[in-house]
């Protein structure tokens, strides 16, 4: 098939007919639904820039299969250049939400990408394992698959490990194995786009202790959404109205946020990455290099977004004629060094980028986990910068109804601004409420807290991992110094 369009991707949620609910209502059509709808066209208009005249050879390559075009975020990097135009890809389809899409496919397809050039890590489980990496790999990148992924299990009670749970199902476990596969059973939590996702990866949480108790927890496969035995569970969905004008982000963006049930799930052979090996499932995201690739999508994501941030800060300036106040320049001058420090870090992980032991051309890590880390607390400051620069305008900005009824005079002669007429500053400030204020906008700040993993144990990690030694021996070194 290769790159697919738009159609193509929501005939095939369709025909995946998954089992989605959202409060009591099982939803039949996701593409149509309006909880979902927005997103599910926002992912369509990307897999069509696939096949957009101009774009066409910056978002594909040709597929090392058959030739035909493929989406260019599965391409296994080999060399700088292969890095660079991954990167153009990945910016074109950022750009479009302003960032606010962060599960664009391209987020997983890398992930996916890396664990088959890795494949000899999962034949250290199991000699079957490795090649099916390298199988499902090219059966995603050829069908254009939509993925999303699964990683921790609920937070039942995080002083204990999983098998200590009070209740045997809550996390998700392996019951029994057949011919046919392995059976699994429990929850995971959380899977962001699993209404809109062809297949899901359910692969172990980066802390994921070594322990002989955590055997029947410790796995990585990947399956159809639409599998027997599988629900995907919705919280309450943002997309509070189809107005582009009143709700313009989560009218287009909202990705949703799902919860993952499997009852007795057949996992086929064919499907699993590894199998009842705590240890290599602990070791799996550090040695893999899925992290390294994933963290450049999500560098580029923290790029896009704070452009996006701060064209709205300078304009909100503009319009309210406050840019010459030195403390709007200060604040806005802040998303400005954001923005730099952003591209900066993307930046030196593309030019520092080297072959890695898989044999794939990989961004050096250590600029991208300075983004990643430092990104959720950057991010939630700009939110706030947003608000101390709009203040009441955040709050008068009467839905778009308004401007067609007998008030509409009122609103054009009142809530005319230094630099916008009142219908231009509305629709601004409806789109600075959408990222700064709105249920949207307080997802997209957990969001930026939290998808990654844990902030605090992902410091941890860096501290365990960054090479400390050397900066210990020069300060020794100068405490012994004499000149
Ligand atoms: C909007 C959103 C989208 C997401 N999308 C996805 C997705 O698509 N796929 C996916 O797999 N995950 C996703 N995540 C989940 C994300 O991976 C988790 O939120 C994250 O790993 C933290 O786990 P948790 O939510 O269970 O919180 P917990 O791990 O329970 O943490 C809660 C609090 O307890 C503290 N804590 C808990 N255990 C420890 C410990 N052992 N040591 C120190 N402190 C601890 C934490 O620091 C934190 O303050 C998403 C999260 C959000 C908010």
């Amino acid at each position: 098939m290769g790159a697919r369009t738009g159609s193509e991707y929501l005939e095939g949620l369709r025909q995946g007919n998954a089992e989605i609910w959202l409060g009591d209502e099982r939803i039949t059509d996701v593409t149509t639904h309006p909880a979902l709808q927005g997103c599910a066209r926002s992912m369509a208009a990307l897999y069509d820039m696939q096949h957009t005249e101009n774009l066409r050879d910056e978002m594909t390559y040709p597929s090392p299969t058959t030739g035909d075009p493929v989406g260019l975020s599965f391409i296994t990097p080999r060399t700088h250049e292969d890095l660079q135009k991954r990167s153009a890809m990945m910016f074109n389809w950022s750009r479009f939400s302003g960032g606010m899409l962060g599960r664009s496919s391209d987020y997983i397809n890398v992930e996916i990408m890396a664990a088959a050039a890795a494949a000899d890590f999962y034949n250290q489980n199991d000699p079957r394992f490795g090649e099916n990496a390298r199988n499902y790999y090219e059966y995603a990148r050829e069908n254009d698959l939509c993925m999303t992924h699964t990683l921790v299990n609920p937070q039942s009670n995080r002083a204990l490990t999983a098998s200590g749970h009070p209740s045997a199902d809550v996390a998700l476990r392996i019951v029994d194995e057949n011919a046919d596969g392995m059976v699994v059973r429990g929850a995971r939590i959380l899977a962001t786009l699993g209404p809109l996702a062809d297949e899901i990866m359910v692969f172990p949480s980066t802390v994921l202790k070594a322990a002989s108790d955590t055997n029947s927890f410790a796995f990585a496969f990947t399956i159809p959404c639409g599998t027997r035995g599988m629900k995907f569970i919705c919280r309450e969905s943002l997309a509070y109205g189809d107005s582009q004008v009143d709700h313009p982000l989560s009218s287009r963006f909202e990705e949703m946020d799902t919860i993952v049930v499997f009852d007795d799930v057949l996992v086929p052979w064919d499907r699993v990455f590894l199998k009842s090996d705590p240890n290599l499932c602990t070791r799996h995201f550090p040695e893999t290099g899925c992290l390294a690739h994933m963290a450049q999508q999500v560098a580029i994501k923290n790029v896009c977004k704070t452009e996006f941030v701060l064209g709205i800060a300078c304009s909100i300036a503009e319009a309210l004629g406050s840019n010459e106040f030195q403390h709007v320049q200060e604040k806005i001058a802040e998303c400005m060094v954001n923005l730099e420090v952003m591209k900066a870090c993307l930046r030196a992980s593309e030019a520092d980028a080297k072959i890695d032991k898989w044999g794939v051309m990989a961004p050096d890590r250590a600029p991208l986990d300075a983004a990643r880390n430092i990104f959720p607390k950057l991010y939630p400051r700009m939110i706030e910068i947003l608000q101390l620069l709009s203040a009441s305008s955040l709050m008068m900005i009467p839905p778009d109804s308004a401007m067609e009824s007998p008030i509409a005079e009122d609103i054009d002669r009142y809530l005319a601004v230094a630099n916008r007429d009142a219908r231009s500053r509305i629709k601004l400030f409806r789109l600075a409420w959408d990222v700064a204020c709105s249920a949207f906008a307080g997802r997209q700040v957990l969001y930026e807290r939290f998808f990654f993993g844990d902030p605090v144990r992902m410091m941890s990690v860096l501290y365990h991992t960054y090479d400390k030694q050397p900066l210990i021996d020069r300060v020794d070194a100068f405490l012994t110094r004499n000149n």
